[in-house]
């Protein structure tokens, strides 16, 4: 006997990328930061272990909030937290696409999306990317968005990391009339963000994460920022306490230490342009990535399945989708110079071997 819902027996669920324990494996494959969360972080934590943790979290994050609308320059009822960006996404197609309705998103990109839509039973309206993962407004596009009422947009886009013109993006959101979410998640790795069309337009949402440049995976927190009026159907459809008491205290004292944050993520991207180099020496055809990972097709007569397969032999886990359109290439995650040197030579003598 089944009891789920048709569209629950019908779907896949989302696959996360794995999280092996062992030993001395190089972690490439969820994009986690490779260094410590800020040093007040641990210290905020400890203090916070008491018997407080018999009392519920406050319900909206009141001081979380407060701290982001200071540093983003927004009013803390623009802003919602949640257990995770992925929690975000969730309520956004929760309280703005209802059973049937078309729910929206470009592809390749974040594939829990589809997932989203087929747990709430819509329409998945897919607008395919052009071969440079670039958007091009074209009618088709024009025609497709009609009638959407959630439109998903990762910018930076993933698994591609690269940047998505605003002008584009601007048009697309200007041609959508139901709401336009838009996945920062790897925004602090960019060098622009789209917090501005925020201030210009009563549709969007911006979300955001601090698993990634924060080093936070672990706590799960996330937010979004839009006007009242979008966060409050939101607030509506959340969990009561969807972040918990130590997940908020973690996010504030990660806040508070702005020069580690620049820092670190300063550190990312100095890392990432020399893997970029490095790659595109070795023939890899790598995308523009203003993200904390990049995107590589191999040289042949390397497959990318071989080079996923052979750099796990060598304990260096990425990650690789049996996917269309990026079944072609490797998602590589930055980490630490010495875990990229590791990935380098792997990949050199994959190469090396491949072609003898
Ligand atoms: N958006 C995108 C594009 C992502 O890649 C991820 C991480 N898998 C998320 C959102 C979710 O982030 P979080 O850890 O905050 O749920």
């Amino acid at each position: 006997m089944n009891y789920a819902r048709k569209n629950i027996e019908q779907m896949t669920g989302y696959v996360p990328g794995e999280q092996p324990q062992v030993p001395g494996l190089i972690k490439l494959n969820t994009n986690e930061n490779p260094y410590p969360p800020a040093p007040g972080v641990n210290a905020a934590l400890r203090a916070a272990l008491d018997d407080r943790l018999r009392l519920y979290p406050d319900p909206t994050a009141k001081v979380l909030r407060q701290k982001l609308g200071q540093q983003f320059g927004f009013e803390a009822g623009q802003i919602i937290a949640g257990n995770g960006c992925d929690d975000i996404l969730n309520l956004c197609v929760r309280a703005f696409c209802g059973e049937g309705e078309k729910l929206a998103y470009f592809w390749p990109s974040y594939s829990l999306y589809p997932v989203l839509a087929n747990i709430q039973g819509a329409q998945k309206v897919e607008l395919p990317l052009n071969d440079d993962f670039q958007i091009t407004v074209h009618p088709d596009l024009l025609t497709k968005l009609a009638g959407v009422k959630l439109l998903f947009i990762t910018q930076p886009n993933a698994p591609s990391g690269v940047w998505l013109p605003k002008v584009e993006l601007q048009r697309v959101i200007e041609e959508t009339d139901g709401v336009v979410v838009i996945d920062e998640a790897y925004v602090d790795f960019a060098g622009d963000n789209c917090l501005d069309f925020v201030r210009d337009y009563d549709n969007v949402l911006v979300a955001r994460t601090f698993s990634k440049s924060y080093s936070l995976a672990g706590m799960r927190i996330g937010w979004a920022v839009g006007v009242p009026a979008l966060i409050a159907s939101l607030d509506k459809v959340k969990d009561s306490y969807n972040v918990n008491r130590l997940s908020q205290i973690a996010a504030e004292a990660a806040l508070d230490d702005r020069q580690y944050f620049e820092e670190i993520t300063r550190k990312v991207k100095t890392t990432r342009q020399r893997v970029v180099s490095r790659l595109a020496e070795l023939k890899f055809r790598v995308y523009p990535s203003q993200t904390n990972f990049v995107f590589a097709q191999t040289p042949a007569p390397l497959t990318a399945r071989q080079w996923f397969d052979r750099l796990r032999e060598k304990n260096i886990l990425v990650r690789w989708w049996d996917a269309d359109r990026i079944r072609e290439g490797v998602r590589v995650t930055i980490g630490t110079d010495a875990e990229m040197d590791r990935f380098l030579e792997s990949t050199k003598e994959i190469c090396e071997k491949t072609n003898r």
